[in-house]
């Protein structure tokens, strides 16, 4: 693995209180990936990716993406440099429309501020044409499923839609690299099966995709490499033939007497 990777974590510490929820967590994800952090519940994947996007602080260590730190930077501001993310409860803006939820991921990609947006000038006018576009066609990529659904609330939407809605904001800033935190808890066969083939596009379409999945037959089946967290260590990675073969991370899981991951319940 020569040449600058697209992600990269080093020495990584986030620790609430005296609990080390990632404790020297090292990584490098190339582009064109699809890259898995697996580990037990509460092994320190979800607070990973809110260390690498900014929503949390490390307590120590780097995060770099195209070379760059994002350590100290807003979300939003990690967003623009083209990393996005979905959240593990889905957070959407339930009192909006699925169109207009999309519409805020496209945000940070247009140039209107507060005052142009309030006097509405042409351009602005246009630019919400094209972002309603943009939204519009990134719906339209998971097949028929908001049809005539555009203007209905968000909150009203079922759980594997609002799943769908909530990918699509990402998608709609733009990103290079697109961290999903468990995109199939709570979805039946048919909707993984789904949500798999549609991860495997975004790739094919050149988005780097850092991923959270329970589902142990989905990360087998789609990872190109996987890291193994245990209490917020870097226990094991490889390739997921490797991966699932180690003694380190079978007892990790046996460990806690479950063999597989738990089952999760809707949300
Ligand atoms: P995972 O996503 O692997 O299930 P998390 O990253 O959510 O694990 O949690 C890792 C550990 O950090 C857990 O012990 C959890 O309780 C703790 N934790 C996560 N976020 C916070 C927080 N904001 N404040 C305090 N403790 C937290
Ligand atoms: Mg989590």
């Amino acid at each position: 693995m020569n040449g600058s990777p697209l992600l990269q974590v080093e020495g990584l510490v986030k620790r609430f209180g005296g609990l080390a929820a990632l404790n020297e967590v090292a990584f490098r994800v190339e582009q064109g990936q699809i890259f898995s952090v697996i580990g037990p519940n509460g092994s320190g994947k979800t607070t990973l990716f809110n260390v690498i996007t900014g929503v949390l602080p490390p307590s120590s260590g780097r995060v770099e993406f195209r070379g760059r730190s994002v350590v100290g930077l807003q979300p939003h501001q990690v967003t623009e440099l083209r990393l996005a993310r979905t959240f593990q409860n889905i957070r959407l803006f339930p009192q909006m429309s699925v169109l207009e939820n999309v519409m805020v991921g496209a945000h940070c990609r247009t140039k209107a501020g507060l005052l142009a947006s309030a006097f509405q000038p042409g351009w602005v006018k246009q630019e919400r044409r094209e972002t309603e576009e943009k939204a519009k066609r990134l719906l339209s990529t998971f097949g028929a499923a908001f049809e005539g659904r555009h203007h209905d609330l968000a909150g009203a939407q079922p759980y594997a839609s609002r799943r769908k809605i909530e990918m699509a904001r990402a998608l709609a800033s733009e990103p290079e690299l697109l961290l999903l935190d468990e995109p199939c808890a709570g979805m039946n066969p048919v909707e993984i099966a789904e949500a798999t083939s549609y991860i495997h596009r975004l790739r094919d379409q050149g988005i780097t995709i850092l991923l959270i999945e329970h589902q142990m037959s989905v990360v087998m089946e789609i990872s190109d490499w996987i890291v193994v967290l245990d209490h917020g260590v870097k226990i094991s990675e490889g390739k997921p033939a490797s991966v699932s073969r180690d003694e380190k991370v079978i007892e990790a899981y046996l460990g806690r007497r479950t063999g597989r991951a738990p089952a999760r319940k809707r949300q």
